[in-house]
């Protein structure tokens, strides 16, 4: 299996090399260069594993040899023997065909925890093989920063740096960085806003010296790894319900339309899905392109569910070269558009496309509190603000058979987010016992000014302490 980039620029890959790299040097996102399909019996075949040997068996046509099945079932049963829940992704049924896929028993109660529990073990995997290490460094607002942590502390082969806008993160978010005290872990909290936070990891990724001194690499959601990783929930939850011989629709609470490519991804595979509905907040310039293909930048507003403030969806350039055919220059000359007009011209054709497939949901605030209510009264369910969304534009968008399930992915737990859950129904959701002591754990931060030559200088003096 090769990779080939979005934008046609950048010579095909191994698995390995777009694990390390993420994105391609011609900017573009790599996408494999040929879909792997399963058919009726081989999807049989998978149902009622383990979910980490239905992981490996999904993920491993995707490495394309440079792991063997064996080593790779190796690095799936680690990654998901920290969930909560025995099942690694239950899945609950709440209603006559409404179920929730839930994606956040792992270490920090979200669902980029199944990703990124994988990818920081292939990392140390490939790099340890190569005799390499490398230093992932990234900035957060939140969420992805926490999940990251937890994904690469204790690997032997990374150092993991993290920015946060000092003050700017809840408790809890920060919490569940700064009490990792691992030694490859460093959290720096700079004396500014997120975007001073981004602008400086741009910054040294963009110093060539610095970046290859310091062997820099990123796990953001571009990364190919990542999406693969997504795909084999998507199938547990269809082949629970009857796949191959019964369909189902996915509802995704989307952000960078990451884990709802994973689902179209699964579709491409052979995996009956009968619609992939988008569910977004107040920032919905996914709902608006697929009901009148209206691609436009807005500011971004924030809401009650902040992992999907978001209005530039980098994955969806992986679905928009698919829909352009597979036309790389199409593609490059489309994003470059988006880039400088903040408006995509997608084809008509290539619209009608997505909208065959794909259908649009947009919640504001009022009905996101108005939804987990509902499932509280009528299921006895918490859902979390992203989850309710994801609810929402399920019942929204759900296809007229009513034989076929609605599966909307759960992808934050209700504890994550208890001022909007407590709001919605009186009840504040507990933190699991796990991190119960979140709050008197002891916290490991430094706090540095938005100052690049301070930060660079703090990392370089980090690492020799680390090569010492
Ligand atoms: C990241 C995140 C999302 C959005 O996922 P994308 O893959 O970016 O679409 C939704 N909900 C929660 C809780 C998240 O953390």
């Amino acid at each position: 299996m090769r990779y080939i980039s979005t934008r046609g620029e950048a010579a095909p890959r191994g698995f390995e090399d777009v694990l390390l790299a993420g994105l391609a040097e011609d900017g573009g996102l790599f996408v494999p260069e040929a879909w792997p399909r399963l058919g009726a019996a081989e999807w049989r075949a998978l149902r009622g594993l383990p979910y980490a040997e239905l992981a490996a068996r999904i993920i491993h046509p995707f490495t394309g040899g440079a792991l063997g099945f064996e080593e790779l079932h190796a690095l799936t049963r680690a990654a998901y023997a920290g969930f909560r829940h025995p099942a690694t992704v239950p899945l609950v049924q709440l209603g006559p065909r409404d179920f929730a896929l839930e994606l956040f028993h792992g270490p920090t109660l979200a669902f980029k925890d199944v990703a990124l529990q994988l990818l920081g073990r292939l990392f140390d995997h490939v790099l340890a093989r190569r005799g390499e290490r490398i230093t992932i460094l990234g900035a957060t607002s939140g969420d992805t920063g926490s999940a990251a942590i937890e994904a690469c502390r204790d690997r032997a082969a990374v150092d993991i740096v993290i920015l946060h806008p000092r003050g700017r993160t809840s408790e809890v978010q920060r919490r569940q960085m700064t009490t990792v005290l691992a030694p490859n872990v460093v959290n720096i909290a700079i004396e500014g806003s997120f975007d001073d936070c981004q602008d400086l990891v741009k910054a040294m990724f963009m110093d060539a010296p610095f970046r290859a001194e310091m062997r820099l690499a990123a796990v953001n959601s571009i990364n190919w790894a990542r999406i693969a990783a997504q795909i084999p929930y998507y199938a547990a939850a269809a082949l629970a319900l009857g796949a191959p011989e019964r369909a189902v629709a996915v509802s995704v609470p989307t952000g960078n339309f990451g884990n709802v490519l994973a689902a179209w991804a699964a579709k491409r595979m052979g995996l009956p899905i009968a619609r992939l509905i988008v569910g977004a907040n107040r920032n919905d310039i996914l709902a608006r392109f697929l009901a009148a293909n209206d691609m436009s930048v807005r500011a971004v507003e924030p809401s009650l569910s902040p992992s999907m403030d978001i209005q530039v969806s980098s994955n969806f350039e992986r679905l928009l070269f698919e829909l352009l055919g597979r036309d790389a220059a199409a593609t490059a000359r489309t994003m470059r558009d988006f880039r400088a007009t903040g408006r995509m011209p997608v084809p008509d054709p290539a619209w009608r496309a997505a909208t065959a497939e794909f259908a649009g949901f947009s919640l504001d605030d009022a009905g996101t509190l108005a939804e987990i209510a509902r499932w509280h009264r009528e299921a006895g369910y918490l859902a979390d603000p992203h989850t309710a969304v994801g609810l929402a534009a399920g019942r929204a968008c759900a296809p007229a058979d009513r034989g076929v399930p609605v599966v909307t992915a759960a992808t934050a737990h209700p504890a994550k987010f208890p001022e909007a859950v407590e709001r919605a129904t009186g009840q504040r959701p507990p933190l699991p016992p796990a991190l119960a002591d979140l709050h008197a754990r002891e916290e490991r931060l430094c706090v540095l000014p938005n100052d690049l030559a301070a930060v660079q200088g703090f990392l370089r003096r980090h690492a020799l302490r680390n090569a010492a």
